[in-house]
């Protein structure tokens, strides 16, 4: 019985912290991937890690002009790799609402094999001419477009551990949170689910956004990313195109591309916004 009122009072914390409708967004983490060392995909030209750096920088100046209530966190704001639990530790820390985090898509490299020329090999008696062959690796596409990602089912228990971990109405009764109580499972497994809602819903707007600005929309999509599992709230990673296709690698080096890049995500976090608070 105990159980079940701890259980109910559990829910109730949860759902009125992050997920409730009603609930003002105050606190957005902005998070350009990679970093430092980790220079994530690389293009012709530039790498992952600095479009992201450039286009989150926009972005939060963009927040800062025009979304004066909420205050935005960064998990960097110069060449630093932190780690992805730095990250999430900047994030659930500051008990924000939403976590961002921006990418640059590329494809896998191909090989083809082509004919370089001929060599002679002693075959018995006789001397015969084999081709000679060489690999060559291509990394450039001709895929495009903006893709989002949320956080997958199957990485559930990560999440699960991170609003174990940090959420204040769950450490301030510490082992309550029992998820080999199965009541308490439901709750985690609907908290979760929230969670999930609420990100596939930022996604959409956000790529709708994209749409509007003449991109190629491939989806919201569910993946198991590590970077966004740690996070105890809604979070979307926004793939703002690719870096191995060079029209699109010279777009999202360009100060005019990363400002669009930057106000297509605003956009979509200012409806995902008006449609919580409302
Ligand atoms: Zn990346």
């Amino acid at each position: 019985m105990y159980h079940k009122i701890a259980a109910l009072a559990l829910m109730v914390a949860l759902f009125s912290s992050n997920i409730a409708n009603g609930k003002k967004i105050t606190k957005i983490v902005l998070d350009a991937g990679h970093g430092g060392k980790d220079i994530g995909a690389r293009g012709q030209f530039s790498q992952e890690k600095d479009i992201t750096l450039a286009v989150i920088l926009k972005l939060g100046k963009i927040m800062a002009d025009s979304m004066k209530d909420v205050q935005v966190i960064y998990t960097r704001t110069d060449d630093t790799y932190p780690t992805l639990v730095d990250r999430h530790e900047v994030a659930n820390r500051s008990n924000a609402d939403l976590f961002l985090s921006v990418h640059v898509n590329s494809t896998a490299y191909t090989y083809t094999r082509v004919q370089e020329g001929y060599r002679t090999v002693k075959k018995g008696r006789k001397r015969v001419k084999v081709p000679v062959y060489r690999s060559i690796r291509h990394h450039e596409t001709a895929a495009h477009g903006v893709e989002t990602y949320v956080l997958g089912l199957h990485r559930n228990s990560q999440k699960e551990n991170a609003i174990g971990e940090y959420s204040d109405n769950v450490t301030s009764e510490p082992g309550l949170l029992d998820e080999k109580d199965p009541q308490t499972a439901i709750i985690v497994a609907q908290y979760t689910q929230a969670f999930l809602k609420r990100s596939v819903s930022l996604g959409s707007k956000i790529e709708q956004q994209f749409g509007d600005e003449g991109r190629l929309e491939l989806g919201v999509k569910q993946k198991g990313l590590e970077v966004l599992a740690g996070s105890a709230m809604p979070g979307v990673l926004v793939e703002i195109g690719f870096i191995n296709n060079v029209q699109e690698e010279t777009y999202l080096n360009s100060d005019a591309g990363q400002r669009e890049v930057a106000l297509a995500i605003y956009r979509g976090i200012k409806a995902y916004k008006a449609d919580v608070e409302k």
